[in-house]
């Protein structure tokens, strides 16, 4: 287990500098996956289809500089607007667990010091997601996932 002192994320995600924000997210790209809403519950559910600018073997956006002309519907999450975002991120996402002060999962790269790990485990979307291109979207709910958890209430959130 880190020492507490050098688990600076538990300062809270309002505390952290700029470094620190774009060095806490693990790189999943579950966040790049189509989402679809129950219109009756309101649940959220995640797809196996992923943005098409989505380097689903890296889990990288291939056009991160320029992703807003191709995606404009993309959200950058940044200190100012995450609230906004903790509905559809997924409960493993580092922001939310960090908001939820929620210890980090244990095959973050912060405590393993590995980038790698998070695909050795499994908890990225290498390997199991699809680009949406060429799939119309009256057909996403053929691809939902039920690996990813994603309580979009945020009663959780403590911060
Ligand atoms: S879900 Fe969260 S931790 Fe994972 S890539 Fe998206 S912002 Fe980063
Ligand atoms: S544009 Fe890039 S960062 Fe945005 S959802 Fe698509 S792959 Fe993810």
């Amino acid at each position: 287990m880190l020492e507490k002192s050098k688990r600076w994320w538990e300062k809270g995600l309002q505390n952290l500098t700029a470094d620190q924000w774009e060095l806490l997210c693990d790189g999943c790209g579950l966040c790049c996956l189509h989402k679809l809403e129950d219109e009756e519950t309101g649940a959220l559910h995640y797809t196996q289809l992923a943005c098409p600018l989505l380097d689903t073997q890296s889990c990288q956006c291939r056009f991160y500089a320029q992703r807003f002309k191709h995606v404009p519907e993309c959200m950058k999450i940044t200190p100012s607007n995450y609230r906004e975002a903790l509905p559809w991120l997924p409960n493993s996402c580092a922001y939310k667990r960090v908001a939820q002060r929620l210890p980090l999962p244990s095959w973050h790269h912060l405590l393993t010091g590995e980038r790698s790990t998070i695909h050795d485990v499994g908890a990225s979307v290498r390997g199991r997601v699809r680009s949406s291109e060429g799939i119309e979207e009256e057909d996403y709910q053929e691809y939902i996932l039920h690996w990813i958890d994603a309580d979009n209430d945020n009663d959780s959130v403590r911060e």
